[in-house]
């Protein structure tokens, strides 16, 4: 019978620090006990950003501040390193590894500033340096908690298509490069700690995944070894019923299904990278979300089917960046293709629409984007109905940015008559104004949109309404 195999993601905040990573590397050791281990690390917190910060200071022709950030990281690093490893030969050793990973940085940014020109490509080579760092320094503390451990860069595992910033991976190539990489470790009990965040083209060109994509890593490891489930440790206690800055009562929920999951991801709630379970639904391998600063708390597993509870809401998310654009007047009614036309004009300005609304008597196109990407929208919405406008056949092209989207999230809410009448009413309660909603057809969210200054009160009331603060569920 093959061992069970896990594969463990640790985020930034879980690397933090010397102690954190201390405590990281305690909790693989111990998951080793009982079965293999692969751990993908992220970065220290902090550190992409900084390395994203350099790479554009040198873009700026500012090679020297540039130098001074990547100095000021490698500090950090190098005083980690001493922290943690007291095996002089060990320390060097890695030492050593760091000082190449930086002199690699410091030719990046030299680059960079000589041409001022910071291509996609160059910015993925410097963003992904701290996980280059970080690898080594999780595996030097797992060898002095005196288990046998070996850092590893993706580059040498996933392959990907070459799209820089936010690169897709290619499964049957990763899967028989991680197979031949990892299983021969795992085999001789050896411990990997795989760089998160990273990946190569089949030609060996390093690529990321896009911001947050660890945990990406972590499912796509997962799934190219068969694993038997993945864990994200993080520094929350799983995916809450709520964001609990905003709701007190919120609670962590003990299982969720993928589809939830994902829904809340793309919603906002920022547990997971939104691309993180479409590696494992195939072979459905279960993701768990724990806290690595309370390793004894259970936290959330994802699974195909989630399991449901009272009347099939589980989550509550809001979205509060977000920007209502309208289309409307009388006229409208008899133009041919108002809505073909406004949405052409999104995917030509590419803004992503994420709610869409239009009311039966046809006046009113309200659609919601990304604050960033609403002025754009609307310059050239006016231009695309410039004649309209002209002829008052449109009367209105507006935006409003003090609105949120509040999204109820469940599976099983499918089927069950009356969420969307429970959540109206207790909104209407608390008199709180809705200015559009709309149900997903997979009927798993109904989201609406609310005035800003209410997300506050929507949340708590709906939670309350469908008691999920409830701890027996
Ligand atoms: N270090 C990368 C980032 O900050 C990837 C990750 O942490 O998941 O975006
Ligand atoms: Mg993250």
């Amino acid at each position: 019978m093959k061992a069970r195999l896990q594969v463990m993601k640790f985020g930034g905040t879980s690397v933090g620090d010397a102690s954190c990573i201390a405590r990281t590397a305690k909790i693989i050791i111990d998951a080793a006990k009982e079965c293999r281990c692969v751990a993908v690390v992220s970065a220290m917190s902090g550190v992409t950003n900084r390395l994203i910060e350099a790479a554009k200071q040198a873009q700026a022709g500012k090679g020297t501040e540039a130098a001074k950030l990547l100095d000021a990281l490698r500090e950090q690093h190098e005083s980690a390193l001493s922290a943690l490893i007291s095996k002089e030969p060990d320390r060097v050793q890695v030492g050593k590894k760091l000082g190449e990973v930086f002199a690699e940085g410091h030719r990046l940014c030299e680059g960079t500033a000589l041409l001022r020109e910071l291509t996609p490509r160059t910015l993925d080579a410097i963003s992904s340096l701290g996980e280059r760092l970080s690898a080594p320094l999780v595996a030097a503390a797992i060898r002095e908690g005196g288990a046998a451990s070996e850092a590893i860069e993706a580059t040498e595992l996933i392959a990907t298509d070459a799209f820089h910033g936010g690169a897709e991976p290619q499964m049957e190539l990763t899967r028989q490069k991680s197979e031949a990489r990892l299983r021969p470790l795992l085999e001789k009990g050896i411990l990997p700690v795989v760089t998160g965040f990273i990946g190569a083209t089949a030609e060996g060109q390093l690529t990321t995944l896009g911001r947050g994509g660890s945990d990406f890593s972590a499912t796509i490891l997962g799934a190219a070894l068969d694993a038997n489930e993945v864990i994200i440790w993080t520094d929350v206690d799983g995916v809450l019923t709520a964001d609990p800055r905003l709701v007190p009562d919120a609670r962590t929920i003990p299982e969720i299904s993928y589809r939830e999951a994902a829904e809340l991801a793309y919603f906002g709630a920022k547990v997971l990278h939104p691309k993180t379970l479409n590696p494992v639904v195939q072979a459905a391998i279960p993701v768990w979300i724990r806290n690595s600063f309370a390793p004894e708390r259970p936290g959330t597993k994802i699974t195909p089917g989630g399991r449901s509870i009272g009347g099939g809401v589980k989550a509550l998310t809001a979205i509060r960046d977000v920007t209502l654009i309208s289309v409307g007047g009388p006229g409208i009614v008899g133009l041919p293709d108002v809505v073909g036309r406004t949405f052409s004009t999104t995917a030509e300005v590419r803004a992503s629409v994420l709610l869409i609304s239009q009311s039966s008597s046809q006046n009113d196109i309200c659609f919601i984007v990304s604050t960033a990407d609403a002025q754009r929208t609307v310059e050239a919405l006016r231009k695309e109905f410039a004649q309209d406008v002209a002829h008052h056949n449109v009367e209105h092209i507006t935006m409003d940015p003090n609105i949120a989207i509040v999204a109820v999230v469940g599976e099983n809410m499918r089927g069950i008559p009356g969420v969307a009448g429970k959540t109206f009413s207790a909104l209407g309660r608390e008199g709180v104004n809705l200015i559009a909603i709309a149900q997903g057809s997979s009927e798993s969210n109904i989201s609406f949109v609310i005035e800003e200054k209410a997300v506050k009160a929507a949340l708590n009331t709906t939670h309350r309404e469908f008691e999920l603060g409830n701890t027996s569920a």
